[in-house]
């Protein structure tokens, strides 16, 4: 099978290709596309031809594409889902939410919302009256990572798509692969030509699209480091930008929890994808009063956690997506037993799991909040646990980190975790759990990011205001 990509409503071979690689074997499963900067150009003025005809459609119009597109992605959803645990090693049974079930969801949440926001409100005004429009914005260069490749490419191309803008939409080398199942829902639901079109490669490709002198908005998720070179060029260019970056987020277990509940909350907060998730409860916050109690249980959640072949069902963690990310992994294991923390669970390779990129899930104890392995996003499945005297204390270690993304907040009393839930400074906080609303606002503050995605404020991302006066009345 050649390496595809897809512009202009037509799917194109790659002159490079790179392999993609099976997370849980290190088997070659298939070529991805490297596109080149022509490719880049050629993609960019599809785009921005497709756009006039697509700004100017009607709400009821895109949404009815959406909505022919989410059911082409439903119908691929299992060879979706199960592709994306082959390229990045994620569970199964996770993927099938996140790669099957959620792009159709998120796409047919935006084509009702569409159509139930008004593209113009009437404003009465001193010398007469204004209307407000909100007018797409334009091309959008949409960049994802590997972690969560459809339900990333979702949150970003739903609602560019609803609000009548074009996409360019970049997916990293890791997961080239399942990302031409957007291309080819696009195609089954006779969504226009160039509206949108799906690349793929690496650093240098992302930079060539958010630098285009094509692209209106960049929409991006990936890590921090790469966040602030995409801000720096979009911040010159004076180019809209939203950031979906990395996280260190705390888990803060107030004293009156139920444990076995907490656990079992933490297995999804603290673990979900293998540890590959921006958005995971990874710093544990215990208080002294319960500390050994707590250190024990969480050692045995990690133990007890069923790690193995990503496509079978029953499997907690699978491999992560590549021996770059597994040997960094590593690395910050070793960092954390040269620090003094106390390694209480995991700490290597499993033993049974000589193939393909697995670690073992990992539990420091004792970490103080300076420490690298506290400070830094490790994205795999290593948690460090530090205690805590007062809740005030707890609340001021989750918020002693430069991210601000999510957490979570443990305890038998809804209304007190609520109350420290508000004093830490993040995006989003779960309280005894920690699921995402389509509904609500997804983003961080500090340097989890600029922006938000998903709700009527993820649609909004992707228009512009357009204020016109006029004299008398309306
Ligand atoms: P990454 O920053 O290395 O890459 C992300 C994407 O950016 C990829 O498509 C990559 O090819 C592209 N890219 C790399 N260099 C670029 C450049 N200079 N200009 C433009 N594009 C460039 O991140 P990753 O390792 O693929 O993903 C993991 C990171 O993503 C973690 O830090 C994680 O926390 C973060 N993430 C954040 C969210 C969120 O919603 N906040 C969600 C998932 C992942």
């Amino acid at each position: 099978m050649p390496a595809l990509f897809f512009v202009d409503g037509h799917f194109h071979t790659a002159d490079r290709a790179e392999p993609v690689v099976e997370a849980a074997t290190g088997e070659p499963l298939g070529d991805g596309a490297v596109v080149t900067e022509s490719d880049i150009d050629t993609a960019v003025a599809a785009a921005r031809r497709a756009l006039p005809e697509w700004r100017a459609s009607s709400p009821d119009h895109r949404a009815a594409i959406l909505i022919a597109m989410a059911d082409a992605l439903k119908a691929r959803a299992k060879p979706t889902s199960e592709l994306v645990s082959r390229e990045n090693g994620m569970p199964i049974a996770l993927s099938r939410g996140a790669n099957g079930a959620f792009p159709p969801l998120l796409l047919r949440y935006y084509a009702q919302l569409v159509t139930e926001t008004p593209v113009e409100e009437i404003r009465p005004s001193i010398t007469g009256h204004t209307i407000v429009r909100r007018e797409a914005v334009g091309v959008v260069a949409a960049i994802v990572p590997w972690n969560y490749p459809q339900a990333l490419a979702a949150m970003k191309v739903a609602p560019a798509l609803a609000a009548g803008c074009t996409v360019v939409l970049k997916a990293s080398p890791e997961t080239a692969l399942d990302a031409l199942a957007f291309a080819e829902a696009a195609v089954d639901a006779g969504l226009p030509a160039g509206v949108l079109n799906v690349v793929s490669g690496g650093p240098s490709v992302g930079a060539c699209l958010v630098a285009h002198p094509g692209v209106d908005k960049v929409a991006f998720t990936g890590s921090t480091a790469t966040g602030r070179l995409v801000a720096e060029i979009c911040g010159r260019l004076m180019r809209p930008v939203t950031l979906e970056l990395g996280g260190k987020s705390a888990a803060i277990i107030l004293d009156d929890a139920d444990l076995d509940a907490t656990m079992r909350g933490l297995r999804n907060a603290s673990f979900v994808n293998n540890g590959q998730t921006c958005h995971l409860s990874s710093r544990i916050l215990a208080p002294r009063s319960r500390y050994d109690e707590i250190v024990d249980a969480v050692a045995a959640l990690a133990d007890g956690l069923a790690v193995g072949d990503p496509l079978d069902p029953a499997t907690e963690i699978g491999p992560l997506v590549s021996s770059r990310q597994r040997d960094r992994v590593l690395d910050y294991i070793t960092v954390g037993r040269d620090s003094g923390a106390r390694l209480v669970a995991g700490g290597s390779v499993p033993k049974d799991q000589p193939r393909g990129w697995f670690v073992a899930p990992t539990v420091f104890a004792d970490v103080e909040n300076s420490d690298r392995l506290a400070r830094e996003e490790i994205f795999g499945p290593v948690l460090t646990i530090s205690g805590y005297d007062t809740d005030d204390e707890a609340i001021a270690l989750a918020n002693d980190t430069e991210f601000g993304l999510a957490g979570t907040v443990w305890s038998a009393d809804v209304d007190r975790a609520t109350t420290v839930a508000r004093a830490v400074h993040t995006g989003t906080i779960g309280v005894n759990d920690y699921a995402l609303d389509v509904r609500a606002p997804f983003g961080g503050v500090k340097a989890s990011g600029l922006g938000r995605e998903l709700g009527p404020e993820g649609l909004e991302a992707y228009r512009t205001l357009k204020s016109i006066y006029r004299t008398g009345p309306a």
